[in-house]
């Protein structure tokens, strides 16, 4: 069964550009999923479809009224046919990551619930499975993170990148950040790839990768490498990069 994704936000407009480009776009005409984004304003019963309110106790700036948000989840979730995972965005969220991504792209329908202004009633957070932040700043409105996601979970599909072993490859699906890529040429202004991925030794080519990947966490991430599945020895290769990289240094 392909996945359904739905937007639910005031700019509906905004997403169809981008899902329907290259990836997104293939995995649509292949069937792996659908996307519908639902306009928050047509819940509303008013001439000027007002979907946000002032904050009670003052403050700066509009609020999105409970409302149209507790009507478009009753319309949307009571009349499919598929049961649907709810997710609204706020910095206030759980932290996004491939990990989250994996879940989702295991569910049948997947509603994304985009806020704007100053947030959203705390109340319809109710309707939530699960409120998701995509980093310690803050957007200017949940639709930028909704298509993180859903970009995030469509090439998780299989078959949506066309060869299924790429996204199984990639940074976070070991734990790991990814290994170090080239392309040709094999020497650019003076720097050479390394010899090893140009020897054709299969096996080699395997062991460099996992080095580099693991080297790579080491210095870039390593609050990655506490959940990282490595060997004693290769622990042992990362003590000596953290200590080398937090070493003195010009001297
Ligand atoms: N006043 C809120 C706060 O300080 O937590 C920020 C509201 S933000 C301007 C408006 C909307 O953008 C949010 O309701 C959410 O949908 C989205 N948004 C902003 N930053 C986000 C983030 N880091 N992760 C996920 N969604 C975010």
């Amino acid at each position: 069964m392909s996945l359904a994704i739905e937007t639910l936000s005031v700019f509906p407009g905004l997403f169809e550009p981008y899902m329907s480009t290259s990836i997104m776009g293939r995995a649509r005409d292949r069937g792996l999923v659908s996307f519908s984004a639902h306009d928050l304003r047509d819940w509303t019963h008013d001439r000027h479809r007002t979907v946000d309110d002032a904050p009670f106790g003052g403050g700066q700036g509009m609020l999105m009224k409970p409302g149209p948000v507790f009507e478009a989840l009753d319309d949307l979730t009571c009349g499919g046919e598929r049961p649907a995972h709810v997710v609204f965005f706020s910095p206030c969220g759980h932290p996004y990551d491939e990990a989250a991504a994996a879940r989702l792209s295991r569910e049948s329908r997947i509603i994304l619930v985009c806020g704007r202004y100053e947030g959203m009633d705390e109340r319809v957070y109710s309707l939530a499975d699960e409120v998701v932040s995509l980093g310690d700043y803050v957007l200017t409105g949940g639709e930028l993170a909704a298509l993180v996601v859903a970009d995030s979970v469509v090439r998780l599909i299989p078959g949506a990148l066309g060869d299924d072993m790429s996204a199984a490859d990639e940074s976070f699906s070991d734990g790991l950040l990814e290994y170090a890529q080239y392309t040709r040429p094999s020497v650019y202004d003076g720097m050479r790839v390394p010899d090893v991925l140009l020897s054709g030794d299969h096996a080699a080519v395997a062991a460099w990768r996992r080095a580099s990947a693991i080297e790579r966490t080491a210095l870039w991430r390593p609050d990655l490498l506490g959940q990282a599945d490595l060997s004693a020895e290769e622990r042992e290769r990362v003590r000596a990069l953290v200590e080398d990289s937090n070493g003195p240094r010009g001297e």
